[in-house]
């Protein structure tokens, strides 16, 4: 028996790491394999799949499957839970180990878990290796723990402030990147690919956003390589700029793990230019670390604010729908609608205004990004929705950003309100932030409705719910 034989496949249960490049759980596979992988996606019924996730979700993996034939093997694609669905496969290809990255929802632990007692019952090695991140949730835990306890808070092992994180951050190296098998072997008899899901499969009898980024490892690092190759030392200057849409709109490829974090992070490095980018990345790793810490914050405050919030379904329908009245607030909402995708400045506005001028629960905004994002991101969706609305990780839980003033400063021309909001098309320059200020028979003439609550009237609303100062950010 040669050494292939002794040591046996080993299935490569992917989940958020749907590459062939710098792929730890893929090259862990490949070494207990010595090459003989069998590379397996489960699609578990479980998991919510929106149309714009979906979408991406399938052509991530029809991009996968091409790069593992041309590999000389197949990707491998089961329904049911990914624990008993790796074992049967496994038995099936004669494999004694199963590798999996780590991921940090309670619903990915629970997917280990499962996955590591039906190993135990198998006899068969459980792999996890380092996941979606550039550090793992954990590599940097605070010194937090006295002071935590003398405020009658439990010790975490997670960062809960940005900056300090960020400094230890920046200052540790990740791990090495890892190789990329150049051959695998074919799939052993008795162990069929069976066909790739289409969208259709995954969100049945939902459509897409019309103008969604393509997804896949190939167009995920075409994107890469076009961004290091220019924009990204500008993007100090751009990212806030709305009309320029000069962000790198790496989000989905990142959530999917169609390229590496890892890598991506380390093309960054010693770039003085590309630190504000590299920051952006470990925002990334900072709100995965706490959900890893505190899993119960994808659905509870992680700060509770006296005051509650307010039942208004009319409102966030107008939210909902881009009908508020607020251009830079609606422009935002449309394109989300329209592309499945929001830049981040607007993203900020959309949240502040459901949550601080209408007083809506944040879930209520969080869940319509999960179901409309295409990188609709546990960790980063409800990390972030939780900083804007003041429940979360932010030192300034009072700020409130007034629309207008937003969109006077990042879209001074207006530009990207009028691209998203067609009825406002014939309004010129930066008048179309308010409309309300046009004469009466101009106004009369738009098909767009007026603010649905004024801001300073907002603000003070917000003030006496909270009963605390709110800072308004221009
Ligand atoms: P770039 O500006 O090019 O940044 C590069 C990368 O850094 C991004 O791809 C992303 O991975 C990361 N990043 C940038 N900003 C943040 C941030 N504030 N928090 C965490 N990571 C960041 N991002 C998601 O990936 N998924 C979400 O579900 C998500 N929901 C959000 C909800 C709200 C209310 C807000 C305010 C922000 C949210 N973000 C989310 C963060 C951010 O808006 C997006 O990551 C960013 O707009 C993606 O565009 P980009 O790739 O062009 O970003």
């Amino acid at each position: 028996m040669d050494m292939i034989e002794e040591r046996g496949a080993a299935v490569w249960l992917a989940t958020r790491d749907l590459r062939v490049h710098d792929n730890p759980a893929l090259a862990a596979a490949a070494a207990a394999g010595g090459g003989r992988v069998v590379p397996l996606f489960v699609i578990d019924p479980a998991i919510p799949k929106p149309a714009n996730r979906a979408a991406f979700l399938a052509a991530s993996l029809a991009d996968l499957d091409a790069s593992l034939r041309r590999r000389g093997s197949a990707l491998v694609v089961r329904h049911g839970d990914p624990a008993v669905e790796a074992v049967r496969v496994a038995a099936a290809a004669g494999a004694r180990t199963i590798c999996i990255a780590f991921d940090v929802s309670a619903a990915a632990r629970a997917r280990v878990s499962r996955l590591a007692a039906a190993c135990a019952a198998a006899g068969l090695r459980l792999v996890v290796t380092e996941g979606a991140t550039v550090l793992p949730p954990g590599a940097l835990a605070p010194d937090t723990a006295p002071a935590a306890l003398a405020a009658g808070l439990p010790p975490r092992d997670s960062y809960v402030v940005f900056t300090p994180y960020w400094r230890r951050w920046a200052a540790t190296p990740p791990r090495p990147l890892v190789a990329t098998p150049a051959q695998l072997a074919p799939l052993p008899a008795g162990v069929t690919s069976g066909p790739l899901p289409t969208i259709a499969d995954l969100a049945p009898g939902r459509l897409p956003a019309p103008l969604l980024l393509p997804g896949g490892e190939t167009a995920g690092s075409e994107r890469v390589r076009a961004w290091l190759a220019g924009p990204v030392a500008d993007y100090d200057t751009t990212r806030d700029a709305l009309p320029l849409d000069a962000t790198s709109r790496l989000s989905p490829y990142l959530h999917l793990g169609c390229i590496s974090a890892v890598a991506l992070a380390g093309r960054l490095a010693g770039r003085p230019a590309c630190e504000p980018f590299l920051r952006q990345l470990c925002w990334r790793d900072f709100y995965a670390q706490l959900l890893a810490s505190r899993p119960e914050t994808a659905h509870d405050d992680f700060k509770e604010l006296s005051g509650g919030w307010v039942d208004d379904a009319q409102g966030l329908a107008a939210w909902q729908a881009g009908l508020t009245g607020y251009p830079v607030v609606d422009a935002a909402q449309r394109q989300l609608l329209a592309e499945g995708f929001v830049h981040n400045r607007a993203r900020m506005v959309v949240a502040s205004f459901l949550t601080k001028h209408l007083g809506i629960d944040w879930r209520a905004g969080a869940r319509h990004y999960a179901e409309h994002l295409v990188d609709g991101d546990l960790a980063s969706n409800t990390g972030n929705w939780q900083w804007v609305a003041g429940t979360g990780a932010d030192t300034k839980p009072h700020r409130v950003f007034n629309p207008t003033l937003q969109g006077q400063r990042f879209d001074p021309q207006g530009d990207y309100v009028r691209r998203w909001l067609p009825e406002l098309a014939g309004v010129a320059g930066a008048a179309v932030h308010e409309p309300w200020k046009l004469s009466l028979p101009e106004r009369a003439a738009l098909d767009y409705p007026p603010p649905l609550v004024d801001h300073a009237e907002a603000v003070a609303r917000y003030r006496a719910r909270r009963a605390a100062p709110a800072r308004v950010a221009p």
